[in-house]
């Protein structure tokens, strides 16, 4: 198992070998994503306990941010994850400086 833990955004990518018939697997997670108030998931659409979207059409357009925001997260991230597979070092300065404009840029415009 390989896991390296980026200096930004507490990006941890982590992969196990591939080897005799198994696939191996990688993944790759970050604090980055945008949660729920009330449980703290991710994807909830205020269907917890503790949160409700009822007459509040804000609370509707919040949470239909929320999910485009974590969904460009999610691209940010798999775009990273195969850069790495690939063999891109994710890790020089040059390629996170590369991380933080693109996750500004998907704060900024989602
Ligand atoms: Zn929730």
């Amino acid at each position: 198992m390989i896991k390296t833990t980026l200096p930004c955004y507490g990006i941890t990518l982590s992969m196990s070998a591939i080897d005799f018939g198994s696939r191996g697997s990688i993944a790759c997670s970050s604090d980055l994503y945008s949660t729920c108030s009330s449980c703290g998931g991710r994807n909830c659409l205020y269907q917890c306990d503790g949160s409700h979207i009822g007459e509040d059409v804000q609370g509707e357009e919040e949470v239909s941010g929320r999910l485009q925001y974590n969904g460009a997260v999610d691209g940010i991230l798999s775009m990273i994850l195969a850069h790495a597979v690939a063999g891109i070092d994710v890790e020089s300065p040059a390629y996170l400086e590369g991380i933080e404009t693109a996750m500004e840029a998907a704060g900024e415009n989602l």
